[in-house]
């Protein structure tokens, strides 16, 4: 690329800033929790036709996915989990095809009165656009459209295949991801702006979702001690459950990616049910866990001694060694991904390019980081073969209160990512 080309693309990314802030805020105001994204997705839809990309609209068939690799279990079905792709078909397909990813599922809000402004009505101030979702990861979204529109605005258009993809079930699941590749999206390469400081991830950690069912005989409180209680036989178990957590982290179990990461993996009690009556004694309690996972490490395994724990804690409980706690997955069951392991030329070729166009936009190498999260790109790296690249804007707050993204930095990526694409795909006249 010549540096007047590259000049160009840039200029343009500038040029339609403002639409962009403006496409950002129209997608934030839509409350695309999980089982509500069909709105957004109905948006996502006429942008990208409208773009002159061919739409594929479709509902996940979950018996479709249900044996591939990948797969999370689900409760319930999935009327209302729709995916949105569009697809630029290239002429000359002389350079090579990208899929560029991102999800539309934001997590719930939380409690109205935390937020200094309503969630779903995004606001710009000080240079941050603020509203749920708005970096996780709606701002990528946007980039990812007007990349390819200020290509196309200076009468450009990638000389490869690239597809657009607006998942559902991100932050569940990923079976919209999965989805994705079970329709038949493939690429060269992927890239996933998820809000991480224009880092690049080079390792996410797998997660598991499961809940715990604790169920007994119900009595009056005036016949039975605690002995005897649903909610308090939680806590033992939880005990235990974090006691685990910190054999997974002791240094030498440590993934090598995470030699320098202080506590990697997390388990989370995400939520607590239980009881009926103040004055009974609670026969039941469902309580949520959230646990982290090394990339490699078998989630089988990892399973079976999440329930020998759970079984041998229960040992010491009156009420549950009469009532055995019983294990439910349903969600993530997803593996850890390491980029920094594809030692493939592909792979060393489309970080080059990614780090190549960081470069001249911010002036800076590309930092690289290990996270303790996951993200979909496991999807496209473990089973599709396909370098998966998460590098998007700075964001804060996701998945808190008064979430906002760095309007500054989402234009940089915005330019670094029109930069990549014409690096790796090629141009051709639009
Ligand atoms: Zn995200």
């Amino acid at each position: 690329m010549t540096q007047e080309v590259e000049t160009r693309i840039r200029s343009s990314v500038d040029a339609m800033f403002e639409r962009e802030i403006a496409f950002l805020s129209e997608l934030t105001a839509h409350p695309s929790t999980r089982g509500n994204e069909q709105q957004a997705q109905d948006f996502m839809a006429r942008e990208m036709a409208g773009r002159g990309l061919s739409v594929d609209r479709w509902q996940i068939d979950l018996d479709e996915i249900r044996g591939q690799p990948g797969f999370s279990p689900v409760v319930g079905d999935y009327q209302d989990a729709v995916n949105v792709v569009g697809t630029h078909a290239s002429r000359s397909r002389k350079g090579r095809s990208l899929i560029l990813n991102g999800h539309i599922d934001v997590v719930p809000e939380g409690p109205h009165d935390m937020w200094d402004s309503p969630p779903y009505a995004p606001r710009v101030d000080d240079g941050w656009l603020y509203g749920r979702g708005a970096g996780d990861m709606k701002a990528g979204l946007a980039a990812n459209l007007f990349a390819l529109d200020a290509l196309r605005e200076i009468g450009l258009v990638p000389g490869a295949d690239v597809h657009v993809q607006s998942v559902v079930e991100e932050e569940c699941t990923g079976n919209g991801a999965l989805a994705c590749l079970q329709r038949g999206y493939r690429a060269d390469a992927a890239l996933i702006p998820e809000p991480f400081s224009e880092t690049l991830v080079t390792a996410q950690v797998g997660v598991i979702w499961f809940q715990v069912h604790l169920k007994g005989v119900p009595a009056h409180v005036a016949y039975a001690g605690s002995g005897a209680n649903a909610i308090e036989a939680a806590i033992p178990l939880i005990e235990a459950l974090h006691a685990m957590e910190e054999r997974w982290n002791a240094p030498e179990l440590r993934h090598g990616d995470y030699h320098h990461v202080h506590h990697p993996l997390n388990l989370n009690i995400g939520r607590i049910e239980g009881g009926d009556w103040t004055s009974s004694v609670p026969a039941w309690c469902v309580f949520d866990v959230r646990m982290g996972v090394f990339p490699g490490q078998d989630l089988a395994e990892a399973c079976r001694e999440i329930e020998e724990v759970l079984r041998a804690a229960a040992h010491n409980s009156v009420f549950l060694r009469n009532n055995q706690p019983e294990v439910v997955y349903n969600g993530f069951m997803a593996e850890g991904y390491a980029l920094s392991q594809d030692r493939s030329l592909q792979a060393r070729d489309a970080v080059g390019a990614l780090g190549g166009a960081h470069e001249r936009v911010t002036g800076h190498a590309l930092d690289t980081a290990a996270i303790t999260a996951t993200t979909d790109a496991r999807f496209f790296g473990l089973y599709a073969d396909t370098p998966a690249m998460v590098y998007g804007p700075r964001a804060e707050g996701i998945h808190g209160f008064n979430e906002r993204v760095e309007l500054e930095s989402l234009r940089r990526v915005t330019q670094t990512t029109a930069l990549f694409i014409a690096e790796w795909c090629g141009l051709e006249d639009a």
